[in-house]
């Protein structure tokens, strides 16, 4: 390995030195027992915007491949939302590498079993389950954790590793020609490499794509309320009949399949409360549009939710329930380049890839693009290998992301299927592919894999792999593009996708 370069500290037009915060976490974590990256040989200062799952997710992974990383985060980092969120097989992996496994032992549920029901009656269609046997292919636990746990699980190892962070500090504006970023002071930060990690509503998104394309300024007047609620367990066994769902299994969960809606809901965290997740349907309904803020934490009532969709557990379950996080969400397929024109910004997690709120895959998302961009930076060599290393990160997590949209969208659409002969078919499929948990039996594996052959391949999907097959086939090449003295814009066409370096 030759020398490490010592290139300075962010560069600033202020003398301004970046606010420390103090620790102020729980700690839950022991420390990382493992990593998949070793050091990049150069080290460069990257700055990135937001510092929530995705962005705490790749300032470890690019400081752990021998990077200075700057989270800029508006928030003061404090806020902690009350929902759970799902660590799908495909996170699990990762989570495992960064060493996080014991982590999640201690604070995550394993999910056993999903049961599936129809919305209007609440009548049982399959339940699916996910013991060892069956999970053997995927090679990896689905967790049920509180969102505040993983955060505070990333925050720590981000932490730990000596991530710089800076709260309550705005991104402006971002040059992508300069290679800076402007907050809210008025201070501009210059580096070698802006990562988006900024969410749904990014700022950073417009200069990788080049067009103002937020999808919250679309003027359809269809798509999705997401809600997620929290149900205190006490108040659910005040009534008998939701009894059984206040005594569900920590970790498991239950979906009822709704016309134009899906809703599910377990226990996570130490289960003093049920955590319910709702994706809602709406078409030609001003209420939505005028609203169009996330985070409204109004009544219930205040949606226009036909509630007579709904069975009346799940009606009442919905009127013990505390609102915790909103967002009208409108289908988006997300940019088609995650890297700047000059290959020195890029995008992470939902600034990449707008998936549906509070779903399966989000965060799993986020944290592939993290893993993939640090196993790629590890490798860093020149700094002519930037751009290659950018564009590679591209040609990886571009299809990837585009599969994991469209069988996300393919299964609510399934899920939410309208009353009728449709979702009764869609039914009679799932029994036949799943197991009538009343009368149990086993799932009949090659039907399960029709049905659910895409969830499949998105839980088995390994992103330290993906980069290693890629540097298999492309890596050689572009070392020797970059050792016989090519310079920023070299001309080795590893890239799939883009031409012209
Ligand atoms: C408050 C909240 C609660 C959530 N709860 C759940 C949940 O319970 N279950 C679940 O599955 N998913 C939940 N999600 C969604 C899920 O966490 C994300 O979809 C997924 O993890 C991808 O995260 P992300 O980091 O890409 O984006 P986000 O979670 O949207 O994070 C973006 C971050 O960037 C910061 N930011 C934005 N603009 C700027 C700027 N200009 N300058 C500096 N910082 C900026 C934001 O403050 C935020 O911290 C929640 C998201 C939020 C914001």
């Amino acid at each position: 390995m030759s020398a490490r370069d010592t290139s300075p500290s962010f560069r600033t037009t202020t003398t301004t030195s970046p606010k420390r915060r103090n620790a102020a976490h729980p700690s839950t974590m022991p420390s990382p027992s493992c990593c998949n990256t070793s050091a990049a040989d150069l080290s460069l200062n990257i700055v990135v915007v937001g510092g929530n799952i995705a962005g705490l997710a790749t300032a470890y992974a690019l400081k752990k491949a021998g990077h200075k990383v700057l989270i800029l985060e508006k928030s003061n980092g404090m806020a902690r939302c009350p929902g759970s969120v799902r660590s799908t097989p495909n996170m699990t992996k990762i989570l495992d590498r960064w060493g996080l496994g014991p982590a999640l032992v201690k604070c995550a549920h394993k999910c056993e079993k999903i049961v599936f029901r129809t919305g209007k009656t609440g009548d049982l269609v399959a339940a699916m389950i996910l013991n060892e046997e069956f999970m053997h292919d995927i090679a990896a636990d689905f967790f049920l954790l509180q969102h505040h746990d993983l955060y505070t699980m990333l925050y720590e190892l981000a932490q730990e590793v000596g991530v710089e962070f800076r709260f309550e500090c705005s991104v402006t504006s971002v040059d992508s020609t300069s290679v800076s970023v402007t907050v809210e002071s008025g201070e501009r930060l210059f580096c070698d490499v802006i990562v988006g990690a900024d969410g749904y509503k990014s700022i950073v998104r417009p200069i990788v794509t080049g067009e103002l394309n937020n999808p919250q300024a679309s003027n359809s007047d269809s798509g999705e309320l997401n809600l997620s609620f929290i149900v205190p367990a006490s108040k659910m066994k005040q009534h008998e009949d939701l009894r059984p769902f206040a005594n569900m299994k920590m970790g498991d969960w239950t979906s009822w399949m709704g016309d134009g809606y899906i809703l599910h809901g377990g226990f996570s965290g130490e289960g003093r409360d049920f955590t319910a997740t709702m994706v809602y349907k709406f078409h030609n309904n001003s209420i939505y549009r005028a609203k169009g803020h996330e985070n409204d934490q109004s009544p219930l009532a205040r949606y226009s939710i036909d509630l007579q969709k709904f069975e009346p557990k799940t009606r009442k379950l919905l009127s013990l329930g505390q609102l915790v996080f909103s967002r009208v969400y409108r289908p988006d397929t997300g940019p088609e380049n995650v890297v700047c024109e000059e290959s020195r910004v890029t995008l992470v997690g939902d600034a990449a890839h707008p998936l549906m709120p509070v779903g399966n895959i989000n965060a799993a998302t986020g944290i592939e693009d993290a893993q993939t961009l640090g196993c790629l930076f590890s490798r860093l060599k020149t700094r002519s290998q930037i751009s290659q290393l950018l564009n590679a990160y591209e040609d990886i997590r571009q299809p990837r992301s585009r599969f994991v949209q469209d069988a996300d969208r393919g299964q609510h659409d399934l899920l939410s299927l309208p009353s009728g002969p449709m979702q009764e078919q869609r039914n009679a499929i799932l029994r036949s592919a799943m197991v009538d948990e009343e009368k149990g039996g086993h799932m009949d594996e090659v039907i399960f894999r029709e049905v659910w052959g895409k969830e499949i391949a998105i839980y088995s999907y390994d992103a330290t792999e993906q980069v290693d097959d890629w540097w298999t086939k492309w890596g050689s090449m572009l070392v020797r593009g970059s050792t016989n003295g090519a310079s920023h814009s070299t001309n080795v066409e590893v890239s799939i996708s883009r031409a012209g370096w």
